[in-house]
């Protein structure tokens, strides 16, 4: 005769065991089968060793893309141009620590012309908080220059030419997109200072002008010639704050419209 509790205590232990791993059979062969899933496909995308003919199996099929390209180097200066950073506009006082530029027979300057409208346009960023500096014709600053704007300001000729000798022209760089930063120049050149403009006289000076070369790529900039020394010379010097001022207005206006 058997005691009650010869089943629980020798016989039970073990059935419930078997029973567990019975059921949890299935998920441990799941597991097996996930984890050596999981490591085929490691071995399929791993490039290294022997598993490079398998790469270059799908690779040569033409199905899918190759998984590695070589970029080039980009330089530093370029990826901060990419981002948007401080604002920072720089304003190239034309002919500034170089030459006198044109020069008038009572011996005014183009290189004071220029730098006087510079300095105004830069009093005039300033006063509404915008970052902003002059640099000479060519400054060490340039190279690799990355900022929001850099506008290079310049004056025509002293010689009296003809009639039409009068208006001013802009030509923005081809290394990045300028035209945005040209056309508000242009709208608001005009409208304030009532001169028409005078694209028979844009030479290759400008459309090839050194500080496009010299400055980051992704810096928008353009150079401006804001008038004719001869015909235009009561609007250079005397009210050199309406252009002044126009071209301020034009780097405000390229500054809201690409926010
Ligand atoms: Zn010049």
């Amino acid at each position: 005769m058997s005691s009650p509790y010869e089943d629980n205590t020798w016989e039970s232990p073990n059935a419930s065991w078997l029973a567990l791993l019975g059921r949890a059979l299935p998920f441990f062969v799941f597991l097996v089968l996930a984890g050596a899933g999981m490591y085929a496909v490691f071995l399929f995308f791993s490039p290294s060793g022997t598993d490079l003919g398998v790469v270059e199996t799908v690779r040569s099929s033409g199905l899918s893309a190759p998984f590695f390209k070589t970029t080039p180097p980009k330089l530093v200066s370029q990826r901060l141009a990419q981002s948007p950073g401080p604002i920072r506009i720089a304003i190239i006082s034309g002919h500034r620590g170089y030459d006198p530029g044109a020069v008038c027979e009572d011996g005014l300057t183009e290189a004071e012309v220029n730098f006087n409208i510079a300095e105004k346009v830069v009093a005039n960023l300033r006063l509404r908080g915008i970052r902003a500096t002059i640099l000479d014709e060519y400054d060490n600053q340039l190279q690799d220059f990355s900022g929001t704007a850099l506008i290079s300001i310049h004056a025509d000729s002293c010689d009296y030419i003809n009639e039409q000798a009068t208006g001013y022209k802009i030509a923005g760089s081809a290394f990045s997109d300028s035209s945005l930063l040209q056309s508000c120049m242009e709208n608001s050149y005009e409208t304030a200072t009532q001169l028409p403009y005078h694209p028979g006289t844009v030479t290759a000076d400008m459309l090839d002008y050194h500080a496009f070369y010299d400055i980051a790529q992704g810096t928008p900039a353009i150079i401006i010639e804001t008038g004719f020394m001869n015909l235009d010379r009561e609007l250079l010097t005397e009210r050199s704050d309406v252009p002044a001022n126009a071209i301020a207005d034009g780097i405000l206006c390229f500054m809201g419209a690409s926010r």
